[in-house]
Formats: structure tokens, sequence, C-alpha cells
């Protein structure tokens, strides 16, 4: 699911608002600032931010089918990932962006974000393409990691193996139905 290329959604519904405010639940427990719909395995283009990652704090922000402009400066700072627990790493990313995207209500949002807010949508954007951060990593950092995640990887696959996480069929279908519903 976090190599799923996410297709624009479409269709805003009562259960889809559920599933987000669940998905804000998800990430304050987990102490995020962003979570991207593919990381609860849905496929469509949506993620949610709040900069302070707790539910009395900051703003609750829901991007649907974000686009990406007008990159400005670089900043280096560390990531981290909800999927990938216990990797952290520099990422070199524009300081400056603009977005646009259409939040629940289907009302058009465009800022130009700068600082956390604007690493953070970029994170989650690129989750939506399939994209890591593991991916942005100065060569030297990411040969650092393979092992690790070639173990997890496996660990994957042993549970797969195992009945303990659905094999890639039953993935598959279950995005299909996402994706007719919603896509
Ligand atoms: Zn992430």
């Amino acid at each position: 699911m976090l190599r799923h290329q996410s297709k624009p959604l479409v269709r805003v519904d009562a259960e889809l608002k559920k599933i987000v405010r669940e998905m804000f639940d998800l990430m304050y427990e987990a102490n995020g600032v962003g979570l991207a719909a593919n990381q609860v395995d849905l496929p469509m283009r949506l993620f949610i931010v709040n900069a302070m990652g707790k539910p009395d704090e900051g703003e609750e922000y829901v991007f649907i089918n974000p686009v990406v402009s007008k990159p400005k400066g670089t900043d280096e700072k560390e990531e981290g990932c909800l999927s990938l627990p216990g990797f952290y790493g520099e990422v070199t990313r524009p300081a400056r962006i603009h977005v646009s995207a259409y939040n629940l209500e289907g009302e058009e949002l465009e800022a130009d974000l700068e600082g956390l807010l604007a690493r953070v949508v970029q994170h989650e954007t690129d989750h939506l393409d399939g994209v890591l951060f593991i991916d942005r990593l100065s060569t030297t950092a990411s040969m650092d990691m393979e092992p690790p995640l070639s173990q997890m990887q496996n660990q994957y696959e042993e549970r797969v193996r195992h009945g303990d996480a659905p094999d890639e069929d039953a993935v598959a279908e279950r995005l299909a139905e996402w994706e007719n519903n919603y896509c």
C-alpha cells in the first residue's frame, strides 16, 4: 500500500467523513502530525495534518487531491514516518511551497506554506505517489537503513504466509472496491 499510486477522490460521503475522523484519532495516538490515506490502506488522494499533533491544539486540515507547486529554497530536517516506526533521517526538501487542494466540504484551499507545514504537506503528498522519505535520503543514510528495512519486509512477508496479514490478491480486491466507490 505504501507504494500505491493513489487516485483522485471524486466523492465525499458520511462514511468517508467518519474514516477521516478515525484517521485523526489514529494520528494523535501515534503522536504524528500527518497521515495519508494509503497509510491506512485507502487508495484515494487524501491526507490529514495537524502540525501540533494534539487533538486540543493546533488546526486540523484535510487535503483532498492536493497539488504542490512553486517550490522555493531548500531546507534539511530530520523526518520519520508512522508507517516506518523507528526510522529517522535527514531529508532535504524545498523550504517553501504553494499547495492547492479541496477540503471535506468541497471548498478550494490555497496556501503558501513554509516551515513544518511545508515539510509535512510534501511528505504526505509523496505518500500519495507511493514515495517514502527513505527514498529521499543521501546514499550513505539509505545504505544504513537497508538491513533493518529488509528485515521489516521479511517480517511482513512472514505474516502474510501465516495468514496474519492479507495477501496481495486480497489487498487488490479491497483496493478495487474503494476505488470503485470513491475515485
Ligand atoms: Zn509518512
